[in-house]
């Protein structure tokens, strides 16, 4: 079997004695998407923030290409991990041009950095806002170019937090299929953190479904929708038509 993109093994987080993340274990294949899918409060973002570097585990691995980058004394600094991240609160630099904006994580001569941001904002439709500023833009533009911004260094490893939560309605279906296609054409390895079943299931190759700092069930979207591992997964996914 291939090397998974991303490997977290036996994940421990715990607050104040309480294990809010409890030997979460979970994977990511190379170009694939990954749902963590599970109601509030049941440990995703805790997970998520594990990931990236920016709190630490009490317990457990992770691995990117089979290589240790954090275990419980070893661990690589954030900033070298390669890894791309968005929230819901994408909030874009109000005083950086739209093309700056996507530019701003990048090294190297101008002329690149500017036509690396060029070329992500054709393809999210924006290009010509690239000297523009994000008030000028609307909300579903902006999230495309915090989106652009996220994927401008190549991350290895996109997490995204519900990062459509705050979208309207109207627009968040397209805005998830445009985001899906973007992450497919880039190849990056994603892991998706929702609190809706329907996202999921339309966005993931894989979803892993946590409840109370577990996982309780892994596997491709119809599988889990069809066979829920136990009766609190069949009522979690009974809201979707
Ligand atoms: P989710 O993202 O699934 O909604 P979180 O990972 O944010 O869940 O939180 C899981 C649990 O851990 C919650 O009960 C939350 O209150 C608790 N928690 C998260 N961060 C902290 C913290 N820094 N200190 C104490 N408790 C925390
Ligand atoms: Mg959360």
């Amino acid at each position: 079997m291939q090397t998974p993109r991303l490997e977290i093994r036996d994940l421990v987080r715990r607050f104040e004695g309480r294990s809010v993340v409890d030997h979460v274990s979970l994977t990511i294949q190379p170009g694939h998407v990954t749902c963590l899918l599970g109601p509030s409060g049941c440990g995703k973002s805790t997970t998520l923030r594990m990931i990236a570097g920016v709190d630490m585990q009490d317990e457990g691995t992770i691995h990117v290409d089979g290589n240790l980058i954090c275990d419980t004394v070893f661990r690589v600094p954030p900033e070298r991990r390669q890894i791309g991240l968005m929230f819901q609160d994408f909030a874009l630099f109000p005083h950086l041009s739209v093309g700056e904006n996507v530019a701003f994580g990048l090294k190297g001569p101008k002329a690149e950095k500017r036509a690396r941001a060029q070329e992500l904002l054709e393809r999210v439709g924006l290009a010509h806002y690239i000297d523009e500023y994000p008030h000028q833009l609307s909300g579903g533009e902006q999230q495309r170019v915090a989106l652009a911004r996220a994927l401008a260094p190549r991350p290895k490893i996109m997490l995204m937090d519900e990062p459509f939560s705050g979208l309207d309605n109207r627009l968040r279906d397209g805005i998830r299929d445009e985001t899906l296609a973007l992450l497919k054409e880039e190849g990056a390895s994603v892991l998706l953190v929702t609190h809706e079943p329907e996202e999921a299931m339309r966005m993931a190759d894989e979803i892993a479904l946590m409840r109370d700092g577990r996982i309780v069930q892994r596997g491709a979207p119809y599988n889990i929708y069809n066979a829920p591992a136990d009766k609190a997964a069949v009522a979690f996914f009974s809201d979707i038509n």
